[in-house]
């Protein structure tokens, strides 16, 4: 029975959410053009495809252990190099934010192979801590924080209270979609959105809808990769 994080369980996270992203490429370009400048869904999946891309060159034999790649089981490594590939080829205000994202879970993963569904949910919080620190988004400002930091809080609670990994997840992911949803009648007073004033209202924000899509993807990857094996049944 898997109730932990492998640095397996994080390369299908990072993949299925590579899928998700190019399967919801003109959905999230299209929530963009109501309140920006329609490139969230173009500029999210050329990082997730270049990190898809670092993940096969891991896979390669000798890709691994090079001077600067992740060792084998390594999540820390793993993560930062995410998220330099996502600052180092995503433009606008999403790059750098999903970078330091990943960066900063990086950070707090260390050297470890295997996380628990509480040391999980310390990473996560680390990296939107990170976002944070970075895009200066507090709650209820109409960004990716809305989704992020209501998935962190949901994530560690249900770890606290002792929930499996799959069931802590599915309620990170519940938590992020409330957030994306809250952020539809708020007026954006960070990032391109707050340029529009009181008409970016009544419109989701596509850097929540993309970190919701992010948490459905540890569903995804991470739970079912957790499901535990029930002798007899
Ligand atoms: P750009 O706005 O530069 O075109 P994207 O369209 O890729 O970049 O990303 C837009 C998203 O980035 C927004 O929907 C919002 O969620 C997020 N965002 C913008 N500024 C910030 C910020 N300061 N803090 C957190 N998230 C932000
Ligand atoms: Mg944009």
């Amino acid at each position: 029975m898997s109730e932990i994080v492998t640095q397996e369980g994080v390369i299908a996270w990072l993949r299925a959410f590579a899928v998700a992203v190019a399967q919801n490429r003109a959905y999230l370009t299209d929530l963009d053009a109501a309140i920006g400048d329609a490139d969230h869904g173009s500029n999210m999946d050329r990082g997730m495809q270049a990190v898809v891309g670092k993940l096969d060159e891991l896979g390669e034999p000798g890709g691994a252990g090079e001077p600067g790649e992740p060792s084998q089981g390594d999540i820390g490594a793993l993560l930062k190099t995410v998220g330099m590939t996502l600052v180092s080829t995503v433009g606008g205000a999403a790059g750098p934010l999903y970078g330091t994202l990943f960066l900063q879970m990086g950070s707090a993963a260390g050297q470890a192979a295997e996380l628990s569904p509480a040391q999980w949910a310390v990473v996560l919080e680390a990296g939107v801590k990170g976002v944070q620190a970075r895009g200066k988004a507090e709650l209820e400002d109409k960004t990716m924080v809305d989704a992020l930091l209501q998935a962190a809080e949901a994530l560690s609670a249900a770890a606290a209270s002792g929930l499996s990994l799959a069931d802590a997840l599915r309620r990170a992911a519940e938590a992020a979609e409330r957030g994306m949803k809250a952020t539809i009648p708020l007026v954006a007073r960070k990032g391109r959105a707050s340029y529009l004033g009181e008409r970016s209202a009544g419109h989701q924000d596509p850097g929540a809808t993309s970190s919701w899509l992010l948490m459905e993807a540890a569903v995804e990857a991470l739970a079912l990769d957790a499901l535990p094996e029930r002798p007899g049944t």
